[in-house]
């Protein structure tokens, strides 16, 4: 990392302060292999996406689909609405399944899963294919059938990922909401989508501890006005699990009973596949729309090309089903892949820290994909954890969620990587339905905290404030001008929201809602969210290059960075930090703010950095910057505080005010 000048902005446009000179090429070895080994395949395949996109997805759906009726038309696109594979019938959940067993793969191992006490299962294709089947003859007894919303909220096990199949199976869309959420957002979500059917599980497993799931999902259900039935599977065991007659049936009494031989129903290709409430970072959670052909065909081949499938690799994506990296990762991705995938239930500090460094050693993982929020925490634990196991099956490592600061990204390719793994640092959204930018893994020489490349089908432009393309060293709003097939078709029962969020900045094109800008490679950088922008005496500026600059000191592990009103500059920076175990005063305080001004100038030096035993988050782990920025203006916190992980921390740092 080295400093240079910043430069005043025009036009709404992102000074950038953080220059990364590293590059790491993938192995000879690495790309002898790989699925995508050559700059040539890559740039023909991008060509032919751009330039020729029906012919190029219509290949791409013939192939890598099953189609019970062939579609007529690839894509109409009148902005913002798409449709896909038109006239065409699939079916997600066959091609999850149903499409390995006929392809004679049925005994490979589709799920190795481990619960958080220790207990395992292994499911093959054939075995799944068998338990999806009576999961949905279970739907019908229950009365549930196409177009009808099955809301799940339930632990990370196999049953988790059988209940969403069993809905492809038979058109009913699930709606997953992560094990976590209070009573009254699931009541928000299920009233929202119109859930007919609750899936739950007695109690959750989450460090040793017993959470009564099925207790808060009957407090969801007093104020859901919609659901019917209740689905319960038995996971902790117990006698004092509440059942309401009439209303809540227990999974092995409907589910286990039922025969298993209810093939999928041929589905037209726009056919509702799941709502997904984003996790809420800026807002109000909002619920997410896909359909089944065009996002099963996108969450595959981006599947296959950025981790670089192969027949015998151990999979493991450590998100959890609630949100879409397991959705479109753990699921319909690497499922209509054929992939082994690892699932685990619990914490990975339970028993101990080097939970995950277990799981990896014992099952062999090959392919690795995780969250900087967990990158940072495994840095905070303290390498010898990781240094007690072996890790010498992993040959690919991804993340995702947020920005990886580039010292974390190090981290991870020394110590987990042994130096040896790319990482393919994935940019994407719960609209997007899989990824968008990312470096493939056998060609793409990676630059820690950049994710690289757009993949193929995707078109990105750097816009400012009025829709014009920028200069790309400068950054700017990120859009994508040409629809893909894995693209979000709406939000649930608000078009005006959809419009308005995603398609009313710059006529025709989706507008993310993050900053990038793109360096003179022609690799793209993230910036971060445009409301988390920074404008310091008219310097606009990306907390995440702040951020970076604040971790890049050996003594920090977290920071967030956000403005706070100022009379002289418009906005002053204020930073929040967690260090690991370094005395926390005044000398301390200097050095950090002399760090950074070293780092990346004068300008982004922070005003204010204070110091916090932890950093507000969403549950999905993501730092939560609109509540920092009212602590640091000291107002009121505003807007929805519903998906914040732990409400003590925010609570901590406003006491300090
Ligand atoms: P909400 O939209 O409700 O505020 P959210 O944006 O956090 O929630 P997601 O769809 O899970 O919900 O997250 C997508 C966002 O996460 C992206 O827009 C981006 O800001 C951030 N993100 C994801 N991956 C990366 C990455 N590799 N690099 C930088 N940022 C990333
Ligand atoms: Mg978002």
């Amino acid at each position: 990392m080295s400093a240079t000048p910043a430069d005043a902005s025009q036009g709404g446009s992102i000074d950038h302060v953080l220059t990364e000179d590293r590059l790491f090429p993938p192995s000879a070895e690495f790309t002898k292999n790989a699925v995508i080994s050559t700059q040539d395949q890559y740039e023909q395949l991008y060509a032919a996406a751009r330039d020729t996109p029906d012919d190029f997805w219509r290949d791409q759906a013939n192939e890598h689909l099953h189609w019970f009726e062939p579609f007529s038309e690839v894509c109409q696109w009148e902005a913002p609405d798409a449709k896909w594979f038109v006239g065409g019938k699939t079916n997600a959940c066959y091609n999850c399944v149903d499409a390995h067993v006929e392809a004679g793969r049925g005994d490979k191992t589709a799920i190795i899963w481990e619960g958080e006490p220790g207990d395992k299962r292994t499911l093959s294709y054939r075995e799944l294919q068998t338990e999806v089947a009576k999961c949905a003859e279970a739907y019908q007894q229950l009365g549930v059938g196409l177009g009808d919303v099955v809301s799940i909220y339930m632990p990370m096990t196999p049953e988790l990922a059988i209940a969403m199949l069993a809905c492809a199976r038979i058109g009913a869309i699930h709606s997953v909401i992560f094990a976590g959420f209070s009573a009254e957002s699931i009541a928000d979500r299920n009233n929202d989508a119109s859930a007919k059917l609750m899936i739950t599980s007695d109690g959750l497993n989450r460090r040793g501890k017993v959470l009564p799931l099925k207790q808060t999902v009957d407090e969801a259900l007093d104020k859901s006005t919609t659901v019917e039935k209740c689905l319960v599977l038995r996971r902790t065991g117990g006698d004092d699990t509440p059942m309401t007659e009439g209303r809540d049936v227990w999974w092995h009494d409907v589910v286990d009973t039922q025969p298993g031989v209810l093939p999928a129903t041929p589905l037209e290709s726009e056919t509702p596949l799941f709502i997904l409430y984003t996790s809420g970072s800026t807002g109000k959670p909002k619920g997410i729309l896909h359909t089944t052909a065009g996002y099963n065909l996108w969450a595959r081949r981006t599947f296959e090309w950025v981790f670089d499938h192969r027949d015998d690799d151990i999979y493991w994506c450590t998100a959890d089903c609630g949100w879409i990296t397991g959705h479109s990762y753990i699921v319909y991705g690497p499922m209509t892949a054929g992939a082994t995938c690892l699932m685990y239930e619990g914490a990975p500090n339970h028993p101990a820290e080097d939970r995950f460094w277990d799981l990896v050693e014992k099952y062999k993982v090959t392919i690795l994909y995780t969250a900087p929020t967990a990158v940072r925490a495994f840095i905070k634990w303290g390498d010898e954890h990781v240094d007690k196991h072996d890790l010498s099956s992993l040959r690919l490592l991804g993340s995702v969620g947020e920005g990886i600061n580039p010292e974390a990204w190090m981290w991870y390719h020394e110590k987990i990587g042994g130096g040896k793994c790319p990482i393919v640092d994935t940019w994407w959204q719960t609209e997007t339905g899989g990824i968008m930018m990312s470096p493939l893994p056998g060609i793409t020489p990676t630059k820690p905290g950049s994710c690289t490349k757009p993949l193929p089908g995707v078109i990105p432009k750097i816009v400012d404030e009025i829709g014009n393309e920028v200069d790309s060293e400068h950054g700017g709003k990120l859009c994508i001008s040409q629809p893909w097939p894995g693209m979000l078709r709406g939000i649930w029962g608000d078009p005006k929201r959809f419009v308005d969020q995603y398609f009313s900045d710059v006529p025709g094109q989706y507008l993310t809602g993050d900053n990038a800008r793109r360096d003179s490679d022609g690799y793209y950088w993230i910036m971060g969210r445009i409301d988390d922008v920074i404008n310091v005496s008219g310097h606009r500026l990306s907390t995440i290059e702040v951020e970076s600059a604040l971790v890049s000191h050996p003594d920090v592990c977290e920071a967030a960075v956000v403005g706070r009103p100022d009379d002289l500059k418009g906005q002053a920076i204020a930073a929040f930090v967690t260090t690991t175990n370094r005395e926390v005063n005044d000398e301390f305080l200097k050095e950090l703010k002399q760090h950074v001004r070293k780092q990346i100038g004068a300008l982004a030096q922070p005003d204010d950095i204070r110091f916090t035993s932890a950093l507000p988050k969403t549950r999905s782990g993501k730092i939560m910057r609109r509540l920092l920025r009212d602590v640091a203006a000291g107002r009121e916190l505003a807007g929805d505080t519903s998906t914040l992980e732990d409400l003590a921390s925010i609570a901590s740092l406003q006491e300090k005010d």
